[in-house]
């Protein structure tokens, strides 16, 4: 049997990331740069003023006091018409381009509107102004051609302004992938419905989804199929249209697990069969080619947290391989435990469990009563999984593990 280590070489082997397409900004949120995005401007596009006031010429201003006649108003909307000469201030609202001539601002808190010889003046009650004072220069904060963002990162919600303010409306970022979810088993029910005697919900679909979406992923729900391989057969063939295809259940050695062995029928390439992993066990995986393109088949186990754990260990990794993102590997962290744990098994586990910080700024976990992999109650109070390498032992209070965070959104 595979290790974890080995199961995730083999599968990112088989991964590519996905052509690049265009998408609106609006849609382009969340996947990764294809391109790098240079300025077709500078920013600000001409010189500004920051304040509303009045740009002067810094050199009239050796004591305070100075009266300047006032020769014209902008607003962030007009173009100053007139050059400023010594002895002159144009009025300007912020945000307004700089009139030629001037290269400071007095902001209006520090001036009185005056009339000399009956003209419109103004007294600048300041002195010493920097050349510069409340302006931004043109160019300032970025250069026509600069590249403000690099291709391989991804876009996210804030950058969404300075994408609009260098013109992008559209952005080249890897196309997201496609991912269609197939639940098997001749007991499932939809969720909405009253379990009759020997069914159960259908729970794996909709978790799937959900962790599909979380990754970056586009979830495809293609429902519930019997086991019978002939209706086998057709799901599995319209899943084969996505990128990937998560099948659950049916993938144990029971007599109605026709999952390997109907997947093999129709072309796709086993690459293992089952991981040396407690829960996720009888996880599946090959691949095939449909229209040109590599087929990443996952058969996840039935049990609800053996799917879940297959998910993020396998699955993500290979979501985010596909979206471009440079971060394949879930990584793990160290944690302390808090209290004993006596762990029995012959297989490396990952166990549910609550992760907090500690008053030392460390991280304290405790392990979960935890019924096995059809136990989801614990993984709803799980913050975490604890990783046990196999065998039986006692890792006291105190003692260091590894874990993998379940919801932080970017791991
Ligand atoms: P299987 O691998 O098909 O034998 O399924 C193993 C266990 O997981 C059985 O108890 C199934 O009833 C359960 N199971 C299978 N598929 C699902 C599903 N989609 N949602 C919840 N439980 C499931
Ligand atoms: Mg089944």
């Amino acid at each position: 049997m595979l290790s974890i280590h080995d199961a995730q070489s083999h599968i990112l082997q088989h991964a590519r990331r996905n052509p690049a397409v265009y998408l609106s900004l609006r849609h382009a949120i969340g996947q990764v740069l294809a391109e790098d995005i240079a300025s077709d401007i500078d920013s600000p596009p001409y010189a500004k003023s920051l304040v509303d006031g009045y740009a002067i010429i810094s050199a009239d201003m050796r004591r305070s006091g100075v009266v300047l006649d006032v020769i014209e108003q902008v607003t962030a909307v007009n173009v100053p018409k007139h050059e400023l000469c010594s002895g002159q201030a144009t009025c300007i609202m912020t945000g307004a381009p700089m009139p030629a001539g001037a290269d400071a601002v007095v902001m209006v808190e520090q001036t009185v509107q005056v009339q000399r010889h009956g003209r419109a003046s103004v007294r600048i009650d300041a002195c010493d102004v920097e050349v510069g004072q409340h302006t931004l220069a043109q160019g300032a904060a970025i250069q026509r051609g600069e590249v403000v963002f690099h291709r391989d990162r991804p876009v996210r919600a804030i950058d969404v302004g300075l994408l609009s303010e260098v013109g992008r409306t559209r952005l080249r970022v890897y196309r997201r992938p496609r991912i269609a979810i197939l639940a098997t088993g001749d007991e499932l029910v939809p969720p909405g419905w009253i379990p009759g005697p020997g069914q159960i919900r259908n729970s794996n679909s909709a978790m799937l989804a959900a962790m599909v979406r979380t990754a970056g992923g586009q979830a495809i729900d293609s429902g519930i199929c019997r086991d019978d391989t002939a209706s086998l057969r057709q799901a599995i063939e319209r899943g084969l249209q996505c990128d990937v295809l998560l099948l659950s259940g049916g993938v144990s050695a029971g007599v109605m697990d026709l999952v390997p062995r109907t997947l093999q029928d129709l072309g796709v390439e086993q690459v293992f069969h089952k991981v040396r992993l407690r829960p996720g066990k009888p996880l599946w995986f090959g691949t095939c080619n449909r229209a040109g393109c590599t087929r990443l088949v996952f058969g996840l186990p039935g049990n609800p947290v053996g799917s879940l754990v297959c998910f993020e260990l396998f699955v993500r990794p290979v979501i985010y391989k596909l979206s471009g993102r440079n971060t394949p590997a879930p990584h793990p962290t160290q944690a302390r435990l808090e209290r004993d744990y006596i762990q029995r098994g012959d297989r490396p586990t990952y166990h549910p469990a609550l992760a907090r910080r500690g008053e030392d700024g460390q991280i304290v976990v405790t392990a979960l009563a935890w019924k096995g992999s059809a136990d989801q109650r614990a993984i709803s109070m799980a913050n975490c999984l604890i990783f046990f390498p196999p065998g039986a032992q006692l890792f006291a209070a105190g003692s260091v593990v590894e874990i993998l965070w379940l919801d932080r959104p970017d791991r």
